[in-house]
């Protein structure tokens, strides 16, 4: 092997140029001697929202810090200090002077949205109204609460909200402060589609209005795509070396990233493309049913939230793709099928077996990653096991740790790895994108399909990345209503009718790029937008 690949060589010859490899210059930043080093830094601009796209591990945050004024970079002179000027002499000439410039002066001021918003009420006591108020800086607080729906928890103790509450919680509180550099570390995880494109316009208008800078680290990419004005893509080897390129338009950068080649880099940094169809695959005639279910309906009681349910049937072998906002039903639905509710109306004949990754992973025993998997099936370390689960989960290298000290993405990719270890009928998993980075959302895309194909079982998997459901699913489950109030689900249906259903109640259509097809949300009312509504194509070429 040439140091790159695990296993065997999957190129021909390596006649790739340029695979990742640290770079011959310097780095700005170097931890210590054998420890990681970060290349290049991205460029905040006024006035503009910056993404930077890239895997976990890549030096992303260590990039904030510096940009924050937390960390003075050492250009890999880790036992010397050399200081802001040196830093400054490096990057005179290019579009981080101005910015060095005014940091090293002190006039940058620096607001932040952190990663894991779980961890909020570990640090807060108190109510969400008290937490947001200390962050009212600009005077927009009520606006903001207002635009984001939080208002019917912002009296509620901080412990009690939902990680959705949450994140858009975390997000007024960045976002309610008067800053010149705004850095916003993911902005997706628990939110829906309606609650991700919100967050994506405030973040548009206070940069343009306020003519402040945004930095963004996304990897749900048709919001990046709305999202950002440039994009820096990050690369290297997660945990080593970092390299984060000059600025690309946020079209090229997306489509580079997808192709897997960097064109101004010159640098391959995956063997394979991700591809999207342009079409609606044909519809599955379908395999064996694992379950069949009559019309239900389930309400939690007199004026509560009611549920009502089309019927319908589940193959053996498909991935069916579940859609539609928080609050309406999805996991109520989940609790029907495992039998855990009983419908008002309606009897589900089959008590199926059904393993459930929920949306909010809470596994913290004080236990290692390998004795907890171990304690879920026989297979563990059996080199099927291996290779359908460690390996597309990236496991190896978190195997000895505890629970309790792993990060939100190991967390979530050890919760789906117990999930599909389980022996059951239904592999249920409820948001497995959240904090996973691009590339582990697709492992974890084929790790799901492949185990539903091997095992004649079937995953349901609830998402809001569009982009994961499409690469995910054979078929759609809809869910549409009104959030705390009324949901209804239709039955499941083939990828066309289901994204047209699912995309008209939320009034966004989409787009192909013209070089690699990928889906691009259109901009509302534009022409295509009118066309493609009319037509009522959402999202596939006619
Ligand atoms: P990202 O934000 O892209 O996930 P980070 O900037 O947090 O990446 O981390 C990049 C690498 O730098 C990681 O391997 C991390 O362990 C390492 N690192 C972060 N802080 C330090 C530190 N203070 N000393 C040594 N290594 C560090
Ligand atoms: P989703 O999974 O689509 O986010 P849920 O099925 O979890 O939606 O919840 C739908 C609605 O039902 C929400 O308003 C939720 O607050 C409410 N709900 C869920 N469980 C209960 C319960 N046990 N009692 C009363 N209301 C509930």
């Amino acid at each position: 092997t040439c140091g790159i690949c695990v296993e065997k060589c999957p190129f021909d010859a390596i006649e790739i140029i340029n695979l990742p490899q640290e770079l011959d210059d310097e780095p700005i930043h170097r931890y210590g001697e054998n420890a990681f080093s970060l290349y290049g830094l991205p460029a905040p601009g006024d006035g503009r929202v910056t993404g930077i796209l890239g895997p976990n591990g890549i030096g992303k945050t260590t990039a904030v810090h510096i940009l924050a004024d937390e960390l003075t970079p050492n250009l890999g002179e880790y036992n010397a200090d050399p200081g802001w000027d040196a830093v400054l002499e490096e990057y005179r000439g290019t579009a981080l002077q101005d910015y060095l410039e005014a940091l090293i002066d002190g006039d940058v001021t620096v607001a932040r949205k952190p990663q894991y918003v779980d961890q909020i009420p570990d640090q807060f006591d108190g109510t969400t109204r008290q937490l947001l108020e200390r962050t009212d800086e600009r005077g927009e607080l009520d606006a903001l609460i207002e635009r984001v729906g939080i208002g019917p928890v912002v009296d509620q103790d901080i412990g009690t909200l939902s990680g959705g509450e949450l994140q858009r919680v975390a997000l007024v509180a960045a976002l309610a402060r008067d800053a010149d550099f705004y850095f916003l570390d993911e902005i997706t995880p628990y939110l829906d589609i309606g609650q991700r494109m919100t967050a994506a316009r405030i973040i548009q208008e206070l940069a343009e209005d306020g003519d402040r800078s945004m930095l963004v680290v996304e990897h749900d990419l048709a919001i990046l795509d709305l999202l950002a004005d440039a994009l820096h893509v990050a690369y290297g080897e997660p945990g080593a070396f970092g390299v984060i390129t000059d600025p690309k338009s946020t079209k090229n950068g997306i489509n580079e990233y997808l192709k897997g080649y960097l064109d101004n880099e010159n640098m391959r940094i995956r063997q394979d493309a991700i591809e999207f169809e342009q079409h609606a695959p044909r519809s599955v005639a379908g395999g064996q049913s694992v379950v069949e279910y009559p019309a239900l309906e389930k309400s939690y009681g007199e004026g509560e939230f009611s549920l009502s349910v089309a019927g319908g049937e589940i193959h053996e072998g498909e991935v069916l793709g579940v859609v539609g906002p928080n609050g309406i039903g999805k996991s109520t639905f989940a609790k029907l099928l495992a039998g855990r509710l009983e419908p008002d109306e309606g009897e589900i004949d089959a008590r199926l077996d059904i393993a459930y990754k929920p949306q909010y992973v809470e596994i913290d025993q004080p236990m290692r990653v390998d004795a907890f998997l171990a304690s879920i099936t026989d297979e563990f370390g059996s080199s099927y096991w291996n290779t359908e689960i460690a390996q597309p989960l990236q496991l190896d290298r978190i195997m000895e740790q505890n629970l309790t000290d792993l990060s939100g993405g190991e967390r979530q990719r050890v919760a789906i790895a117990a999930c599909l270890s389980k022996d059951a009928d239904l592999y249920l998993l409820d948001e497995p994108s959240a904090h996973l980075d691009v590339e582990q959302r697709v492992l974890a895309t084929s790790a799901i399909r492949r185990y539903a194909e091997n095992h004649d079982a079937t995953a349901m998997v609830i998402d809001h990345d569009i982009y994961m459901i499409d690469l995910l699913s054979d078929r759609l489950l809809v869910f549409d209503g009104e959030p705390a109030e009324r949901g209804h689900a239709s039955e499941p249906q083939g990828m066309r009718e289901g994204m047209n259903e699912f995309l008209a109640n939320l009034d966004v259509t989409f787009r192909r790029d013209e070089r690699t097809g990928r889906p691009r949300i259109n901009k509302s009312g534009s022409n295509l937008d009118r066309e493609q509504k009319q037509a009522g194509e959402y999202y596939y070429a006619p």
